[in-house]
This record gives structure tokens, sequence and C-alpha cells, in this order.
């Protein structure tokens, strides 16, 4: 199938295309990688009156070290550009790790990081990710911006907090602590297809070796990807142990999670297999940040 008819904008300089957002208000919108927005036109799914691209804006492909530490990354800079860079793999492993689990290599060369965030799909690896690290976006219009947490960023399924009117421009990943491990789990029926389930921790210890902080996120289990209550409140200032990751999965899995049944998995299953994966999850996340393995 072909997309229905819609015009088509390509501006020079963010500039240009906040002007073009602004004009277009809800006839407008970003076209990124295009590796979602294409198809989905293509099947009739989206039909947009305007498209605004961004990929003659050099100025918004990037990856900097801002002077607090962490990572800023320009939201059209490439998954594969992220996935092959030291100074990612060096500050922000968990990116890294999660990187070769997003479709392939030739959908990583055109799909953008900010893109698949603000595409917000669930089942999707940087939207969990981008949770795990908790972010922080900048989001511009015409005139203002403002700064996002990533706990108030997703709506529901493909739904931000993003206005017809605005674009994110950039994601902040905040530095990991000392002592911190992370890690990234996932099933799907095979190698990239459809997350069935995935689970991405962020595990950090203080000097006597409990639990300082814990972020454990579940992905395709909902209408967004879903952060673990129970996880911190069993686990922060505890010893780590094997059984508590037991009762923190079984509790996630039979508590906090929302999952359904569809084309690629059954709730069962996927109940089952979070389950499952937040103790891998954590069990590797925890071993990371005791400085034993990858
Ligand atoms: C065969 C195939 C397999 C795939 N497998 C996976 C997979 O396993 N995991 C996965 O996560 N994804 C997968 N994808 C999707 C891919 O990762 C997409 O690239 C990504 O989800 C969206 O990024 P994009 O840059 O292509 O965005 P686009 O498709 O251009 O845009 C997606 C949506 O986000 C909005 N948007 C994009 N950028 C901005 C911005 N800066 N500001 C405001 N709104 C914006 C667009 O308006 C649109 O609504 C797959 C795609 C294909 C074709």
């Amino acid at each position: 199938m072909k997309p229905a008819a819609f015009d088509y904008y390509a501006p020079a300089s963010v500039e240009e295309a906040l002007d073009q957002l602004a004009e277009l208000g809800y006839n407008g919108k970003v076209l990124a990688g295009g590796q979602s927005l294409i198809p989905a036109m293509n099947f009739r799914m989206a039909r947009p009156a305007a498209l605004v691209d961004l990929n003659n804006i050099k100025d918004l492909g990037y990856i900097k070290e801002p002077g607090e530490g962490g990572l800023a990354i320009g939201t059209m800079t490439r998954d594969s550009v992220v996935e092959h860079s030291k100074v990612v793999m060096d500050k922000a492993p968990l990116v890294v790790e999660a990187m070769p689990f997003i479709g392939h290599s030739q959908i990583r060369n055109r799909g953008t990081f900010g893109g698949a965030i603000a595409h917000a799909d669930p089942a999707g690896q940087l939207p969990g990710i981008a949770l795990a690290m908790r972010a922080r976006l900048h989001i511009l219009k015409k005139g203002s911006d403002r700064w996002e947490s990533i706990d108030d960023f997703f709506l529901g399924p493909f739904m931000t907090v993003i206005e017809p009117d605005e674009m994110l421009a950039e994601v902040v990943l905040p530095p990991l602590p000392e002592k911190t491990g992370t890690s990234y789990k996932q099933v799907s029926r095979q190698h990239g297809s459809t997350t069935q389930a995935a689970i991405a921790s962020v595990v950090s210890l203080d000097d006597k070796g409990k639990v300082a902080s814990l972020r454990v996120v579940m992905m395709s289990v909902g209408a967004t990807p879903l952060v673990s209550s129970a996880a911190e409140e069993m686990l922060v200032g505890q010893e780590p142990s094997e059984a508590a990751f037991r009762e923190i999965a079984t509790k996630a899995s039979e508590t906090e999670i929302d999952p359904s049944t569809d084309m690629h998995a059954t709730a069962e299953y996927r109940r089952h297999a979070t389950h499952e994966l937040i103790i891998q999850s954590l069990t590797c996340a925890l071993e990371r940040a005791k400085g034993k393995g990858g």
C-alpha cells in the first residue's frame, strides 16, 4: 500500500522546524528515521497531513558528555551510532546491551535514538532503557522549551507528553553512581522480532554491599514500560540475595504488570517470562555491580 497524500517540509534548522510545527499544529508530524512512521503511513494507520522531516538538521545528531556527567544524546543520533559508541559503552552500557535487539542493523542505521523514545512503543527497547536510566528529555517548541522527567513522559501506548507543535531535541542520561551494575534481558520468538517480555535493571551498591538504589523496568507487559515499585521497596537498604530476587519477581509479575495476548505471545507467557527475566536481570546486574562479569 501507499500512504495517503501529505505535504512534506524539510527544514534546514531547528528554528525552521519549530516554525513549521507551530504553523501546522495538529496537521503536522515530525519525521525522524521513518522506521515506524513510514510503515504506519503505508498501512494508513497514520495519516498526517504534513511531515516535518528532521533529517537535514545536522545539529540534532550528537553524543556529548555534559559537565555534570552522564550523556546528552541528540534526538537524531542514529541507533547504530549509539550502539557502536565507546563513550556510551563506558557511561551507559545498558543502552549498548539493548541495542542489538532492536530489529536489524538496517533498521538501526536509520532509526534514531530520540525517535524510538518519542514513538513510545511499549514493546520498544529504548523507552524502557530510558526509564531505567532515569533520563531527562529536552522538548522544544517555537519560543520556549521545557525539560521532562522520563517518569512523566509516557501517557499510554504510542502516546507521550510531546504536543503536536513540539519536538524532542535531546535525551540526557544522568551519570551512574559508583558500584552500579546494569543488565538487559529479553525474550522474543527470534532475533529481531517483537519483544515478548524484557527487563532492564540498574543496581547500585553502598560500601557495605547493600542496595543503595535500584530500578527494574518491565517492557511489553503494559501500556507503557513499567517501573517495579516492589523491587525498590523490597531491596533498597537490604543485602541483595537470590531469595529476595525471587520474591520480587513473584510480586512484580503477579501484581505490577498488565500483559495482553496478541500474535506475539499470550498474557500468561508474558507473565511467566517477566518472572524469569527479573531474576536473571537482577542477578546479572548485581554481579556487574560487584565488579564481576561483563
Ligand atoms: C522491520 C522493523 C523492525 C523493528 N524492530 C524494532 C524493535 O525490535 N524494537 C524497537 O524498539 N523498534 C523496532 N523498530 C522500529 C524502529 O526502531 C524505529 O526506528 C523507532 O521505533 C522509531 O524511530 P524513528 O527514528 O524511525 O522514528 P520515526 O518512525 O520517524 O517516528 C516515530 C514516531 O515518533 C515521532 N518522533 C520521532 N522523532 C521525534 C522527535 N524528535 N520529536 C517528536 N516526535 C518525534 C514521529 O512523529 C512518529 O510519531 C522496527 C522497525 C522495523 C521497520
